[in-house]
């Protein structure tokens, strides 16, 4: 075997997952021919998961808009005028509807996202109140509110908090060209805190910016190459939201995308992979795809934040068409 034959995504002493990929090993995987990726991505997928399984997240904009940051991608940010309106924290009440009506849809765990650069301690208060109201239902629990201060980490973990997502979104090289208004260190300072208070991380990026595949190399080496790697890691598509600086970018191949899922699955072998934003706009054969590079999780229901995601119909439809089924948590 002549292409890469020596990455291994175990140590070969510990038999555990590795935390030193280089960027040459890396690369070497996206380089792979496509059928030689994807038979790697699979078999590390079996050692690790039951294929036929999906793990399924719904997600809640509990605060929407009017965020102070200026991620190029996103409608929630107060600079671009995307016609997303800025909203008020949600009332308790309101949330934990949306989450019974999650869980009888079939999902396993409930995220909870806010549009702010970072959570005040008053708002945190409703948001703790939340992550136990949803706790006490029976769902894993995941918020994603902004960087977080170490105490401010250790209070959602004292309510009750399973998974906190904060993205690394990018290479740290094409960071800059996306967000100037917080930087990659914050965001590895803010994962850390998130770790040291014994959260599940839940950290990944998004694709299809306008960044080369040298970017996309960088930003799975770095979540390859974090002490310990998240527990899940969505990988996103760029959905190009009008009126945001993103909204002409060309289109990613989606060849290259399912490559971007089989590298995150075998640099990550035991890590769940999300299929994340984007998958409205991409068709049942990418998905497919995407499954079969070791993607197992997405979201369920018909919003992802702002932007439109396929209806709880056509996602139950496309996972019997597969022989798909949910994870239990
Ligand atoms: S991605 Fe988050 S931090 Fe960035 S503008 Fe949107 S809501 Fe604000």
């Amino acid at each position: 075997m002549s292409h890469a034959a020596d990455i291994s995504s175990r140590s070969p002493a510990a038999g555990s997952p590795r935390h030193d990929w280089t960027r040459a090993e890396v690369r070497a995987l996206f380089d792979l021919p496509f059928s030689e990726l994807m038979f790697r991505a699979q078999s590390v997928h079996r050692q690790n998961f039951d294929p036929g399984e999906v793990q399924i997240s719904t997600l809640l904009s509990i605060k929407t808009g009017g965020c102070s940051e200026d991620c190029a991608y996103c409608p929630q940010s107060a600079r671009y005028d995307t016609g997303v309106r800025a909203e008020k924290l949600m009332a308790l009440e309101a949330v934990l509807a949306e989450a019974r009506a999650a869980k009888s849809a079939g999902a396993s765990r409930f995220c909870m996202g806010a549009a702010w650069r970072e959570p005040k301690d008053r708002d945190l208060d409703q948001v703790c109140a939340m992550v136990a109201g949803v706790k006490a239902l029976g769902l894993e629990t995941c918020a994603t509110l902004g960087m977080l201060t170490a105490p401010q980490a250790r209070r959602l973990k004292e309510a009750g908090l399973d998974y906190y997502n904060h993205n690394l979104d990018t290479s740290p090289e094409f960071y800059e060209e996306i967000i100037t208004t917080r930087t990659y260190e914050d965001r590895l300072a803010t994962l850390g805190h998130v770790r040291e208070a014994g959260v599940h991380v839940c950290c990944g990026g998004i694709v299809g910016m306008g960044e080369t595949r040298e970017d996309r190399i960088g930003m799975i080496a770095t979540l390859a190459c974090l002490p310990l790697h998240p527990e899940s890691v969505p990988i996103n598509m760029l959905v190009r939201v009008a009126g945001t600086p993103l909204a002409e970018e060309a289109a990613l191949d989606p060849i290259e995308f399912v490559r971007t899922v089989a590298v995150a699955r075998i640099t990550m072998p035991r890590s769940v992979v999300r299929l994340s934003a984007g998958r409205e706009d991409m068709s049942e054969e990418t998905q497919a795809l995407c499954f079969l590079a070791g993607a197992n999780s997405i979201f369920y229901g018909p919003k992802l934040l702002t932007t439109p995601n396929p209806g709880r119909d056509r996602d139950r439809e496309l996972m019997e068409r597969l022989g798909l089924s949910p994870m239990e948590p």
